[in-house]
Order: C-alpha cells, then sequence, then structure tokens
C-alpha cells in the first residue's frame, strides 16, 4: 500500500516524499482514509508511531478538498491540541513540513514564550493553528483568535492532557468551537474519563489502532538493571562510558533530580543537560537541540517534559529512576526505537522501586529480563525504604500497601507480584507546564 493509493493530492505526495517516506505506517493506513472521508476518529496510537502524519496528511487534504474564498481576515479551519509546548512545536513544525506545497497558513502557540509575536501572527490570519490548551485560552480572553469557523479539531495526546489537568480548559475551548465539525481523538491509552470525553464529542467514529494499548512495541528490548541506589551514577556513567553511547535520553523523577544528575554526569566529564518544566522555553529549546546535534550525549528529562519530543533514531533511553506510574514507562521508553528503529530502554533499579517495577510489568503482562552488572551487585543486606514522590506524586498515596517493600522485607526482583490494581490518582502537577 502506497501513499499515493490513499487519495492525497500531488503537493502532499511531493512533500512525503521529500521527508523519504516509502510508505505509509500501519496508523497512516487506518487513519487517512476515514479522516478523509470526513469522520470522526478515537485513535489509540503512541507517539512514534507515524500518528502526527497520520492526521496532519488528511487534515491539510481536506482543508484543501474545501477551500473557501472568504473576504476578511482567513478564520482559523484546523485547531490542534497538544499537551506539551514541545509536542506543540514538533505538530507544528509537521504541518509546516506536509504542508509546504500547499497556499494554506499555519502557526503554533504555547506558553513560556511572549504572547505579542504570536498575536501578530494569528491577527494576520492562520487556516491552522496548533497551541496547547492554556495559552490558546489566553489568546481568546485577548481576542486575537476566533474558534467560531473551526472545521476540524484535533486532540493530540488527549490522556496526557488530562494528566495534566487541562480538562476544564479543554472543555472552555470546546464550548467555543461549533458543533458541526470533525473531531479526531488520539489518545495512546484509554481510561474512563477519556472514553467519557469521547462518547461527549465524537459522533460514531472510526476506531483505529495500532499495537495493543499499553504495550511496548517489539522492537525495542527492555532490560532491567539492579542496582543499589547509590551507585546508580556510577553505574549509569560506566554504562554510558564502557558502552560509548553517543546519544542517551535519562529519565528521572523530579525536577531537582534532572539537574543534579546532569550536574553530576557533566563533573565525570560526560556532556549532559537537562529539560524540566521550571526551564525557560529557550533553555528547552537549546538543551534539546544540543542533544540532537550531538553536542551533548546526555538528555536529563523528567516525564511530562519529555512527552512528545521527536527525537529521530534515538538508540538508548534509561530510566534512572522508574515513574511513579506505569503507563509513563511505555511514555519513556516510545522515545526509543521509533519509526522501525531499533532501540534499547534500561531501567536501573534499586530495591525501593520494586513495587513500581512489577506495577510497570503488571501493566506490559510480561516480565522485563534482570541483568545485573558485574560490580554493581546489590547490597542484599540494604532494606528498601520508601520512595521521595517528588513533584508529581506528592499528593499520592501508594495505591497498594502490600506491594511496598516495608518492615525489612526484602522482596526478590525476580518475585511476581498478586496485588490488585494499577496506581491511581495520576499527578495534576502539570497544568503549570504548557501555559
Ligand atoms: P510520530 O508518531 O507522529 O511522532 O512520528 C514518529 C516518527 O516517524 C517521526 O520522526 C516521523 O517523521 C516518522 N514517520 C512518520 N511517518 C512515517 C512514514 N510513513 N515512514 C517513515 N517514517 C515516518
Amino acid at each position: 500500500m502506497s501513499f499515493e493509493s490513499l487519495g492525497l493530492r500531488a503537493e502532499l505526495l511531493r512533500a512525503v516524499s521529500e521527508k523519504g517516506y516509502t510508505a505509509p505506517t500501519p496508523i497512516q493506513l487506518q487513519a487517512i482514509p476515514p479522516i478523509l472521508e470526513g469522520r470522526d476518529i478515537m485513535g489509540g496510537a503512541q507517539t512514534g508511531t507515524g500518528k502526527t502524519a497520520g492526521f496532519t496528511l488528511p487534515l491539510l487534504e481536506r482543508l484543501m478538498g474545501s477551500t473557501k474564498q472568504e473576504s476578511g481576515r482567513r478564520p482559523i479551519r484546523a485547531l490542534v491540541l497538544t499537551p506539551t509546548r514541545e509536542l506543540a512545536a514538533q505538530v507544528a513544525e509537521s504541518v509546516q513540513t506536509y504542508g509546504r506545497y500547499l497556499p494554506l497558513k499555519s502557526t503554533v502557540v504555547f506558553g513560556g514564550v511572549s504572547i505579542n509575536p504570536q498575536k501578530m501572527k494569528l491577527i494576520k490570519g492562520v487556516d491552522i493553528l496548533v497551541a496547547t490548551p492554556g495559552r490558546l485560552l489566553d489568546h481568546v480572553g485577548q481576542n486575537s483568535v476566533n474558534l467560531s469557523k473551526v472545521e476540524i479539531l484535533v486532540l493530540d495526546e488527549a490522556d496526557r492532557m488530562l494528566d495534566m489537568g487541562f480538562i476544564r480548559d479543554i472543555r472552555k475551548v470546546l464550548a467555543l468551537l461549533p458543533k458541526q465539525k470533525q473531531t479526531l481523538l488520539f489518545s495512546a491509552t484509554f481510561s474512563d474519563e477519556i472514553k467519557q470525553l469521547a462518547n461527549d464529542l465524537l459522533r460514531s467514529p472510526a476506531l483505529v489502532e495500532v499495537a495493543q494499548r499499553n504495550t511496548t512495541a517489539e522492537r525495542i528490548t527492555q532490560v532491567v538493571h539492579p542496582v543499589d541506589n547509590k551507585r546508580k551514577r556510577e553505574l549509569l556513567s560506566h554504562l554510558i562510558g564502557s558502552n560509548n553511547w553517543k546519544q542517551v535520553l535519562v529519565f528521572t523523577r523530579t525536577k531537582h533530580g534532572a539537574n543534579r544528575l546532569s550536574e553530576q554526569l557533566s563533573t565525570d566529564g560526560i556532556t549532559a543537560a537537562a529539560i524540566h518544566g521550571n526551564k525557560s522555553q529557550g533553555a528547552r529549546t537549546k538543551a534539546l537541540a544540543d542533544f540532537k546535534s550531538g553536542k551533548v550525549r546526555v538528555l536529563v528529562a523528567t516525564d511530562i517534559a519529555a512527552r512528545g519530543l521527536d527525537i529521530n533514531q534515538l538508540p538508548h533511553v534509561v530510566n534512572y529512576e522508574l515513574p511513579n506510574v506505569a503507563e509513563d514507562y511505555v511514555h519513556r521508553i516510545g522515545r526509543t526505537g521509533r519509526a522501525g528503529n531499533e532501540g534499547e530502554a534500561m531501567s536501573l533499579v534499586c530495591v525501593d522501586e520494586l513495587a513500581l517495577l512489577r506495577d510497570i510489568e503488571r501493566l506490559l503482562k510480561r516480565e522485563i529480563p534482570k541483568v545485573v552488572i558485574e560490580g554493581y551487585q546489590p547490597d542484599p543486606s540494604i532494606k528498601a525504604e520508601p520512595i521521595n514522590r517528588g513533584g508529581r506524586g506528592r499528593q499520592q498515596q501508594p495505591s497498594r500497601k502490600s506491594a511496598s517493600p516495608r518492615n525489612g522485607q526484602r522482596p526478590a526482583f525476580k518475585g511476581r507480584s498478586n496485588n490488585q490494581g494499577r496506581s491511581q490518582n495520576r499527578g495534576r502537577q502539570g497544568s503549570q507546564e504548557a501555559r
């Protein structure tokens, strides 16, 4: 099956072929035809599957197919909402790239940067607007956008937007949109909250889904390296140095932890930068650019900051600390092995994190192989301590008392857990992040 046979116009095919894509990915094959027919979509797809082109290409085609000659300012005809600034920037870049031979105008708005240049662009008129919800509402408040002519709405990474506490902002935006429109909702996971939103929004949607949800792509090799907490940094430096890794994305649970690790790695002679929500947009963009260009070898990131990062062919992802929420593990390791490339995801796991590891393995429905690195065997006399759940999980109670390694009981690394349920109460800390 080729892009040509999907019914996209020559300008789009030219842009796609210049990107070097030879065939559509599974999500593109499934999503493009119903979107072209004007149907609503409920899309289950993670980043890395090619979903951005999956909705952008038919969106552009549809806008071209119904081009309206209106006098005065061009109305916004397509609105794409994303949870984070980085994802907004990446989607906007895709819209530009795929639409480069079309006479459509697009722009992106997100927080953390001055609002005035965005206003100038909006006032000149755009057909397609990519936005984070908070900044979009700022523009609504300042009358720089009119959403009453939107024909196509895309909610990208809807699960993440809800996790980040954007539901009220989203509902406010929805109230400003025409009732009659095409809605495309993409989400990596389907919680009850997402299903509710989909029920409210979508009219007999086409369901498109690739790779079972909440499962990790086969092409990603996963491994756990058991290690004592105090020796994680040393082990990370050892792994990077001895394997001569050139580009590693490392996850920590907290912003503070990300800063500290990046400083420590620099002290070890490994160039590193941190990316998290407390950094200015300029600092985040620079860290990402330096990482992409190879100027820094290690990018240390928190979950929210890393969401949506599109770094092609990222070979290694390291979970320096396991995430508090098992689903985040899937998102984290989705940074590697993208669009058909091989990837390697390793987790440095100390005894305190065994309950988190079991949550993850339950979600994946399989065990992750454990490999002890010579010289870094965990000290069996060290007892598990409660994890400092930092920013995201501050208000969280551990959801399963029985799973917490307490009372000096040392759970075995291989042990299977028989406790029920998954982590609830996902963090709500992110709402400022994308503003
Ligand atoms: P996404 O899931 O939209 O973030 O896309 C993941 C990566 O796959 C991006 O780097 C895209 O440029 C790339 N990609 C998208 N569609 C294709 C395709 N048909 N063939 C090869 N790579 C693609």
